[in-house]
């Protein structure tokens, strides 16, 4: 017997339709590059209509793919829902990358509108393509079906380049009317966002309404997480462009929560600010923030957040328990990637640890989390389909399945080196899960150190440098050495005004951790290389140190 009830699709208008009727007046808060911005939701969902209204005028296509290269701003987010809800495909640009990198993505999801900031516009406009692909000699001639680029005002000064593919957005709304939303195909693609690529060409995750409006629904409920609520204020850190903004770019219209944007104002003291004057309930942002961010929570009215939510990196516990102390409450871990939407768990306090030490609960912190409803995960035996107990000791890859996450990349061949014969994502993250299914990664399987065929995770010693009272940044990388194929190498950030030698470091990890995981060296270096999205960048390093002498390697110590 099939069930009896109606077949409404799950998609995106519908959302938008309900928080523009139920939360006009509620307020959209953001920076421009000198000022902070404020409009109603009814202003700014009469702008996302009329965005619509520009895309229509432009000519771009149904399926037209619609880059943004820009900031975290209200137009920003008006384009979140204005593409997905004309029929087109929203593909976020993360302005970060390496020209060769923007280039390949932008032509191989053959964007053909791209709205750009205008403070990233010079950025932009180096590469910026002849509409046909043929040869102009301006700089770089490289993107072959970008038709328009309309300017979004940001306050950057400054003149626009004379070229008639380059428009002024608020030009362009003058004369577009607000158009009615509508998408019927709950399966048909929303939006893309490429993956930011440790080897070979970034990937395209391919997002769908469906996919999209499930994951904002994990997002507002995030089981044993903090979920979102009506009344927050919300403020995501994590770039739009990074992994679909980690749902913050949709989420907030489900739940009807106010939204603040930090804009081009990265800076962590701006944030700070904001934070502080918006009086921001719930944030999120990568390791890297936060680090920054912590000399800046001194003196501040910060008690109306009620949660910070960190990912995209392992977060050090040090790090969380040092919020814990100044604020009064740790960061809440999650993880995910591109891939998983990228909502793949979250760490609240489940009442399974009620009752455990002060230690042990911060211990419990600083693990990835339960997958919330929707994500079913497993650690497998690698090479294998073989999955391992949830005892926290048998220790594998880990992958997930569900409906927000990715079956495939666009335009690139299945494979089982991403996708398993049954049909799960393989992540590449290594880890362990305990009984309640909270998660423990120990390193990604392309950064665990492999020592006479034994694994040591590089990212416990980070965790345990970092917890070091000089120490700024940690990155430990495997080095090739003669006996053991490979050692660990630690490359250390020290705080401005502290020291620590690398006697003094290695003697703090003894206690800590196995004898033979000790680095066989310890470097001390200006700042970790990060990505484009702001992780330590072990490709990186490992680069630099590729031909790192070890000391004692003939004694094979
Ligand atoms: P991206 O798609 O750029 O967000 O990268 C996803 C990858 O980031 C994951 O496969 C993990 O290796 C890493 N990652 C994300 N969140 C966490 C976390 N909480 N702890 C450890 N690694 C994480």
């Amino acid at each position: 017997m099939r069930g009896l009830m109606q077949d409404y699709p799950l998609t995106l208008p519908y959302v938008f339709d309900r928080f523009e009727r139920l939360f006009g007046g509620k307020k959209l808060v953001w920076n421009t590059v000198s000022e902070r911005k404020r409009t109603t939701v009814a202003e700014w969902t009469d702008r996302a209509r009329r965005i619509g209204g520009v895309l229509d005028a432009l000519g771009v296509p149904a399926d037209g793919r619609v880059g943004t290269f820009a900031w975290n701003t209200a137009d920003h987010l008006a384009l979140y829902w204005a593409a997905p809800c004309t029929g087109r495909i929203l593909h976020t640009l993360n302005i970060r990358l390496f020209p060769e990198q923007l280039t390949f993505v932008v032509n191989h999801a053959e964007d053909d509108v791209v709205f750009v900031d205008k403070s990233l516009l010079p950025l932009f406009w180096k590469l910026a393509a002849s509409p046909t692909g043929e040869t102009t000699n301006k700089p770089g001639d490289t993107f072959t079906t970008v038709r328009h680029v309309v300017v979004m005002d940001d306050g950057a000064p400054g003149e626009l380049p004379d070229d008639p593919r380059i428009h002024l957005l608020d030009e362009l709304l003058a004369d577009a009317p607000p158009v009615r939303f509508a998408a019927e195909d709950e399966n048909a693609a929303a939006s893309m966002c490429y993956t930011s690529g440790t080897t070979g060409n970034p990937k395209g995750v391919v997002y769908s309404h469906r996919s999209i409006y499930l994951h904002s629904l994990g997002v507002l409920n995030a089981a044993a997480g903090i979920g979102m609520m009506e009344r927050d204020r919300v403020l995501p850190v994590v770039p739009m462009f990074h992994a679909n903004c980690w749902g913050w770019g949709h989420a907030p219209l489900f739940a009807g929560t106010e939204l603040v944007l930090p804009g081009p104002q990265m800076a962590p003291a701006a944030i700070a600010t904001m934070l502080e004057e918006e009086r921001v309930t719930m944030t999120a942002g990568v390791p890297t923030i936060w680090m920054g961010m912590l000399p800046e929570l001194d003196g501040r009215d910060l008690s109306a957040l009620r949660a910070i939510l960190c990912g995209g990196s392992a977060v050090p516990k040090a790090l969380s328990e040092a919020y814990r102390e100044k604020l009064g409450q740790p960061i809440l871990h999650a993880w995910g990637m591109t891939e998983t939407s990228p909502l793949g768990s979250i760490n609240g306090t489940i009442s399974a640890y009620d009752g455990l030490g002060e230690e042990e609960a911060a211990d419990v912190r600083a693990r990835q989390g339960i997958p919330p409803v929707g994500v079913d995960a497993r650690i497998v035996e690698p090479g294998t389909l073989e999955e391992l107990p949830w005892d926290d000791k048998a220790t594998g890859e880990l992958q997930v399945r569900g409906p927000w996450i990715a079956a495939d990349y666009y335009r690139v061949e299945h494979s089982e080196e991403s996708f398993t014969a049954d049909g799960w994502l393989r992540t590449g993250d290594v880890g362990a899960i305990d009984p309640y299914g909270n998660i423990r990664l120990s390193d990604r399987t392309k950064d665990l150190v492999k020592s006479g065929g034994e694994w040591i995770s590089s990212v416990e010693l980070e965790n345990h440098l970092m917890a070091h009272p000089a120490v700024a940044e940690a990155a430990v990388i495997g080095v090739p050495h003669p006996r053991w194929q490979e050692r660990p190498l630690a490359a250390v950030v020290l705080k401005d005004d502290q020291s620590a030698t690398k006697e003094e470091l290695l003697e703090f990890l003894a206690p800590r951790v196995a004898k033979w995981w000790l680095p066989d060296d310890v470097v001390f270096i200006d700042e970790v290389p990060k990505t484009s999205v702001g992780k330590f960048s072990k490709k990186d390093l490992r680069t630099r140190f590729a031909d790192y002498q070890l000391p004692d390697v003939s004694t094979g110590s």
